[in-house]
This record gives structure tokens, C-alpha cells and sequence, in this order.
């Protein structure tokens, strides 16, 4: 019986021992070959450059072919299937029409022929062929056997050569398989930054330890607790050196380790096992595994990344007891990209922050404990997107995109070339952007916008000052209550609220209620849904917890006494019936404060627009509110059915699509129309094509994260409102967003704001 699955698993083991491209093609050919017991298996690739299919490895064909022989897309049986993207399965090759001998590869002996299409996301990367003596077809296990390699292979292929010519690729044995690797993610913190890579081993060496007996138990427990208290000293010594750097709430990070080892369940239960005979690693490993299996085994991504923290801590231990001090983490002398599976606080705390360069985590989200950590930073980092072979980019330059959440890995000259060039640039232009602070955010012709951060740390009320916003647009209220270890308390809420309302006072602060659900999850309060986007979000979570919604209401009315600057904001609201309850809460908050004596506002009330119902809606939702804020991450999501996590679909999530655009025109259209403050608080609004067409439709308030607010200012006062109207009339009639794309940049070019488009592609 043939197991796809089983060569597959064989060839990526194998494969991580090996130098060059080269190898490992011949490597697969190999084992495809032999686990079929075909007499041939080849790999084509198809050279971007000149469409040619270029022979590049085989077993079974005359090795001088290889490199020799190249087809055209629709030349012999391989640029046949090239061009009809299907599989050829024959059983005499030779007799049918598209059959192109090619005497250097001697395979008139072979008759039978299966080939089928090697194809990556809609792209084909190139052909692979297997071939027999006996003039009989390949089986129906054979063919989907081959066509299961062909589609697994397919990633990594098209990464191992991408931006490579195929020849060229070959030509240079020494070029290592990473050579050019793009990684592609999900966005972490905005930035660009060139470094070499340090990976981050998150191997549980913990879980190797053999079970093992230990004669003298005093010793094993002595041995434990003096590793255990190393690691708390080491713990706690990584939080003082963060001091300087992090702002409290950050800082508040690495209580979460703290917690774990300090657990007495960890060290009774451990202690207990070397009672019984066990050693002190073996122990360790016991307790460490079944509290981390209890979590790893849960569906929440929050719960599951705590089975991780219980892992890196046993490991820490561990180390210790191995006389381990923790690596050569500060013999760190140039900048430094770190990059693993799951990098903890700790990690960062390792590193002198000048030679921190970027972080990038292929697990995680936005909302990750380590992408808060690395906005706090001002470092960009990736995070998400699955696998990274560590033996391929260990040590070799990166360059990190922060702002289009992509690494290359040993980029070849032109691209790192061009990556420095770019980071100077970004380096260059955000210091001129300083002198733009005080000056206000209008267009030449008079337009005045209202410009204010997007925050949810205490850590970003400085950086908004400092940009020079108007107020906050957007306060995220679940990121202290993501930090915390338990529901905060109402006084715990006021404390912080205070904070954000008092910095900006007498400028407005538009207060989100709870938005959880989605891809947020508190770690103390977790569910799992089959599709969580589509389920307990936002108003329709807190509705139902009645007491947590009602006591942040309180929360944020009592923080706003005497300050009078605060405006509720309503995330994910999708039917008109949860405005309605919201208000009978907001009374009821109103009512319950005044009667204790706290002289309370009412406060303005806005909804979000993120959901297409909401768009819908809106002229009956404007009677219900008071303002409306369109929240264009969620909205294009939405619109698009495109989750805006998924890298596998990052490409259909674009804010440019003409059905975002023009429903964003729409809603903007509306709400003037029934005289309702409409603002934007996305992404979008950091990205300078789109601030052009928000200009163009009126969108009189903008809200964005503090880092982009100097750029967007920037096309604010450049380009005249007149011609942004101009441009917004010509883009809605558009229908293909890469053209739209096109056409606003090179009006950015024209205006002299060339510069803006690559460190604005937010
Ligand atoms: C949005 O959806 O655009 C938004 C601002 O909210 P968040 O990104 O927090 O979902
Ligand atoms: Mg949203």
C-alpha cells in the first residue's frame, strides 16, 4: 500500500540535514520513486522569467539532462500538463500528440507516463512525472499518490525557489535551501528592521527525559528547588532589567510566569514524585506534562499558549538543573531578528533591547502576550503563519516588514539591498515627520480633519500625545482585561480609564466596551465556538454577561467624573434590538451612580460599523446613537468573508477591494445625509492611498494607531480636498483594486509623497 503521508514526513526529516537546493529535489525524486516502484520520477520548475520548464532533478532519466532540458508551457507531455494544469496519466507515452523526445535522456525505454502539476496558490510552480517500462497505465493509487506529494510539495517548493531563476538556483550548489525564503504572516507591530536571526529553541528538551530512578531522594529534591529558585531570581531579574523599558502594564507580562512558578501545585506535585523514587528531572517532566496536557489539549488559543508558558518554565528548570545559565542570550553584538515557534517574555528580557531588531513568532496572533510587548517596544514583528524550519535561517540575515507582515530570510543583495535603502528611508522620514506635531491636520484647501490614536495600553497614552492626536478615537477596553489574570475589578477599570480620560482631557476619548470573542479571548474566561467570528462577539458577549457590562459602564462613567470627555462606543453591533438594551443599561449605570451620589454624565454613545447588517441599518440606527465609527479591519473582513488572520487568504483582504470601498462610500454617504459624526478607526486609515478616498468622501474624523498618525497628517495637509473628491468619484467606478491601488499611489508619487508608500503600507 502506498502512504503519501508517511514518504512526506521521511523527505522533510531527512531534508533538514541538507545543503543545497539541489539535494533535496533529488531527495524527492528518490523516494518517490522507490515508494513507488517506478523505473523514473523527475521534477520540472518552471522558471518565472522565461515560463520555461527546466528538468531539475531525476532518478531514472540520464543525469546530463539535468539542467539541460527545458520545454516551453505547451511543449511535450510536461508543458502539456503545464498548460492545462491537469495530470497526464498514458500509457504509452510516445503515441500521444504533444510527445517531445529529448534524445539527452535516453528515455525511450519507458512507456508509461503520469504526470501532474505541482500548483501553490493558483501559481504553478512546476510539473513532477513518473514513468514506467510496461506499456500499462499507473494505477488510481499511484495517481493520487503522486498527486498528494505534488500538493503538499507545493509550499515549500515555491518558497525554496522563490525570486530564484531555476538555473541559476542549480548552478551554485552552495546557495542554501533558504536562500530568498519569504515567510508570510500575520502583522504583530509595524516597522522594518534588517538583523540576523537567532532562533529561539522552544524544543521541550524537558519532555526527553527517560523515566529514571534516583537512589538518594534528598539530593533530587535539593537538586529541584535550587533550580526552581534560579528560575524565579533569573524571572525576576529579567523583569527588573525590562524596567526601564516597558511601561508598567507591560511589565505586568511576566507576572503570568511568575504565577506558574510559584504554583505550589508544580513543586508539591514534583516533590512528591522524587518522594516516590523518581529522579529530579524525571519528576519535573511528570508534573510539567500533565499540567501542560490539560491545556494544550483545550481548543482556546489563550489556554493552549498557557500549556506553552508551562513548558518554557519546566524547560527553564530544567536548564538550571543542568547547570544551564540560560545561553548566550547578551552575547549579542549586532542587530538581532529573534525568531521560534512560541518566543516568551523572557526571551525578549534575554536581550540588550539596542540589538533587539524584530521578533518573529510563527504561532500567535495581533493579540499575542509577545505582539503587545513588541508594539510596546516600537520593534516590528511577525507572528503567525505556521512552520519555520529552524536548521534553514538559523544565523542567516532577515529582513523583517513589520508593516506587510512578511520575512525574507537571506535575501539575496538586491532585495537586502533595497530593504536598507527603504529602512533608511522610513528612519529618515519619520524624524522629518516630528515638526509635523503641532500643526494641524488640514488640506491646502481648508478641510479640517480631526486626527486621534487608537489605543488599549496605558503604555500608549504617550506616544498618541506625543504624535500630536486630537483624542482617542478608539480605546480597545479588552486589552487591559487580556493582560489581566481575572475579570479587573470596577475600581481596578476606574483606575485605569482615569488614566486615558485625564491625558487627553479636555479631547475627546471614545471608550469601546468589552469587544471579545472573535480572535480575542480572556485567558480566565475562555468558550470555544465553531466559528468564533461569526459568533459571541462584542455587544453581543457583554449583553449577555449583564454584570461584567454593567459594572465597565459604571466603570468608565465614574473614571469620566468631572472630566466630562468621554464617548462609549459599541463594538460589533448588528441589530438594532442591542442599541436598545445597551441604553437601558446605560440608564440603569446613570441612575445607580447619581442615587450614590457620583455626579455622572450621560455620555455620547456611538456604534461601531464593522458588519454589513450595521451599514444596512443605519438610518434607523441613527436615531438610536449619537455618533458611529466605521472599524475598517473588521468591516473588510466582513464585506469579504475573509478572515483578517488567515495568511492563507491574506491576499483577498484588502481595504482597496471596490465592494469595501465603495460600502465604505456608502455608509460615509448616509450618514451625512441623516447628520451623524461618522469616523473611521482601521488600519486604513494608516494607509496613505486610502486616507486619499476617505478625504474624498468627507470622513470628517480619523483614528489609527499613534505610530501612523504623522504619515497620515501628511497626505492630509498635501493634498487638496477638491482633487481628493475627484480621485474618490473616479476610483468608485473601478472595479479592480490593484488598479485603484496603482492609480492612488502614483498620485502620492506626483504630490511628492512617493516616500509614504512603502512605510505607510500598513
Ligand atoms: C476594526 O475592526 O477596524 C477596529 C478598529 O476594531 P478591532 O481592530 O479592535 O477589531
Ligand atoms: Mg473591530
Amino acid at each position: 500500500m502506498l502512504e503519501p503521508l508517511k514518504t512526506l514526513r521521511e523527505i522533510f526529516q531527512d531534508a533538514a540535514d541538507l545543503k543545497a537546493a539541489k539535494d533535496l529535489l533529488e531527495l524527492i525524486v528518490e523516494r518517490v520513486q522507490q515508494s513507488m516502484t517506478a523505473d523514473v520520477c523527475s521534477i520540472y520548475l518552471l522558471e518565472p522569467e522565461s515560463s520555461e520548464l527546466a528538468l531539475v532533478a531525476t532518478r531514472g532519466l540520464d543525469q546530463v539532462s539535468v539542467g539541460q532540458v527545458t520545454l516551453r508551457v505547451g511543449e511535450g507531455l510536461v508543458g502539456y500538463i503545464a498548460q492545462h494544469q491537469s495530470l497526464l496519466n498514458v500509457d504509452n507515452a510516445s503515441e500521444h500528440p504533444s510527445f517531445k523526445y529529448f534524445p539527452e535522456t535516453r528515455e525511450e525505454r519507458y512507456s508509461a507516463f503520469l504526470g501532474v502539476p505541482i500548483i501553490s496558490f493558483r501559481k504553478l510552480i512546476g510539473v513532477i512525472t513518473v514513468q514506467k517500462e510496461d506499456a500499462s497505465y499507473f494505477s488510481d493509487e499511484q495517481e493520487a499518490f503522486v498527486i498528494t506529494i505534488a500538493a503538499q510539495l507545493a509550499g515549500p517548493l515555491s518558497q525554496w525557489v522563490h525570486a530564484e531563476d531555476v538555473k541559476t538556483f542549480l548552478a551554485q550548489p552552495d546557495v542554501p535551501i533558504q536562500s530568498n525564503l519569504k515567510f508570510q504572516g500575520v502583522k504583530g507591530a509595524t516597522g522594518m528592521a534588517i538583523g540576523r536571526v537567532r532562533w529561539m529553541h522552544s524544543a521541550y528538551e524537558l519532555a526527553s527525559v527517560p523515566d529514571r530512578l534516583a537512589l538518594d531522594s534528598g539530593y533530587e529534591l535539593e537538586k529541584f528547588n535550587r533550580a526552581l529558585n534560579l528560575a524565579k531570581e533569573e524571572l525576576h531579574n529579567s523583569g527588573r532589567r525590562m524596567e526601564g523599558t516597558l511601561p508598567k502594564d507591560v511589565l505586568a507580562l511576566f507576572s503570568v510566569y511568575k504565577m506558574i512558578l510559584e504554583d505550589r501545585e508544580l513543586s508539591s506535585e514534583t516533590e512528591q514524585f522524587i518522594r516516590e523514587g523518581w529522579s529530579a528531572a524525571t519528576a519535573l517532566r511528570k508534573t510539567v506534562e500533565a499540567h501542560a496536557r490539560i491545556f494544550a489539549k483545550m481548543d482556546d488559543p489563550y489556554l493552549q499558549a498557557k500549556a506553552d508558558d508551562i513548558r518554557h518554565i519546566g524547560n527553564r528548570v530544567y536548564a538550571n538543573m543542568q547547570g544551564d545559565d540560560g545561553g548566550d542570550g547578551l552575547q549579542v553584538n549586532e542587530p538581532t531578528i529573534l525568531v521560534g515557534k512560541d518566543i516568551s517574555i523572557t526571551d525578549i528580557a534575554q536581550f540588550p533591547p539596542k540589538f533587539l531588531a524584530g521578533i518573529v513568532c510563527s504561532s500567535g496572533s495581533s493579540l499575542s502576550h509577545i505582539a503587545i510587548l513588541a508594539n510596546a517596544l516600537g520593534i516590528p514583528a511577525v507572528m503567525g503563519g505556521g512552520g519555520i524550519n529552524p536548521s534553514q535561517i538559523d544565523h542567516a540575515e532577515a529582513v523583517i516588514d513589520g508593516y506587510r507582515a512578511v520575512v525574507v530570510f537571506n535575501p539575496v543583495p538586491n532585495l537586502r539591498k533595497e530593504y536598507r535603502r527603504l529602512a533608511r528611508q522610513e528612519a529618515k522620514f519619520i524624524k522629518g515627520l516630528d515638526e509635523l506635531r503641532e500643526l494641524p491636520a488640514e488640506t491646502p484647501d481648508g478641510f479640517r480633519i480631526k486626527l486621534y490614536a487608537n489605543t488599549g495600553l496605558v503604555a500608549d497614552i504617550s506616544p498618541g500625545l506625543l504624535r500630536g492626536a486630537e483624542g482617542v478615537g478608539l480605546y480597545r477596553s479588552e486589552i487591559p482585561f487580556m493582560l489581566h489574570e481575572s475579570f479587573p475589578s470596577e475600581d481596578e477599570q476606574v483606575h485605569i480609564y482615569r488614566k486615558i480620560l485625564e491625558a487627553y482631557a479636555p479631547n475627546p476619548v471614545h471608550m469601546r466596551t468589552l469587544d471579545i470573542g472573535g480572535d480575542k479571548n480572556l485567558p480566565y474566561f475562555s468558550f470555544s465556538e465553531e466559528n468564533p467570528f461569526l459568533g459571541w462577539r462584542g455587544i453581543r458577549f457583554t449583553l449577555d454577561n449583564t454584570s461584567i457590562f454593567l459594572s465597565q459602564i459604571r466603570a468608565m462613567l465614574r473614571a469620566s467624573e468631572g472630566l466630562d470627555n468621554l464617548k462609549i462606543l459599541l463594538p460589533m453591533v448588528s441589530h438594532l434590538d442591542e442599541l436598545k438594551a445597551f441604553h437601558g443599561l446605560l440608564e440603569e449605570a446613570v441612575s445607580q451612580l447619581r442615587s450614590a451620589g457620583i455626579k455622572v454624565q450621560r455620555p455620547p454613545v456611538g456604534a461601531m460599523i464593522e458588519v454589513p447588517s450595521a451599514m444596512v441599518m443605519l438610518r434607523d440606527i441613527a436615531k438610536l446613537v449619537d455618533f458611529v465609527s466605521i472599524g475598517s479591519n473588521d468591516f473588510t473582513q466582513y464585506i469579504l468573508a475573509v478572515d483578517r488572520n488567515n495568511p492563507k487568504v491574506s491576499d483577498l483582504y484588502n481595504w482597496l477591494n471596490p465592494a469595501v470601498i465603495r460600502s465604505i462610500g456608502h455608509v460615509v454617504q448616509s450618514a451625512q445625509k441623516y447628520n451623524l459624526p461618522v469616523s473611521l478607526c482601521g488600519e486604513m486609515a494608516a494607509d496613505p492611498a486610502a486616507v486619499i478616498l476617505l478625504l474624498g468622501m468627507g470622513v470628517e474624523m480619523l483614528s489609527l494607531s499613534a505610530y501612523n498618525l504623522p504619515k497620515t497628517k501628511l497626505v492630509i495637509r498635501t493634498m487638496t480636498h477638491e482633487r481628493a473628491a475627484e480621485l474618490w468619484t473616479k476610483v468608485k467606478r473601478k472595479s479592480d483594486e490593484h488598479r485603484i491601488r496603482r492609480l492612488l499611489e502614483s498620485e502620492l508619487d506626483r504630490v511628492g509623497l512617493g516616500g509614504l508608500i512603502r512605510a505607510g503600507a500598513a
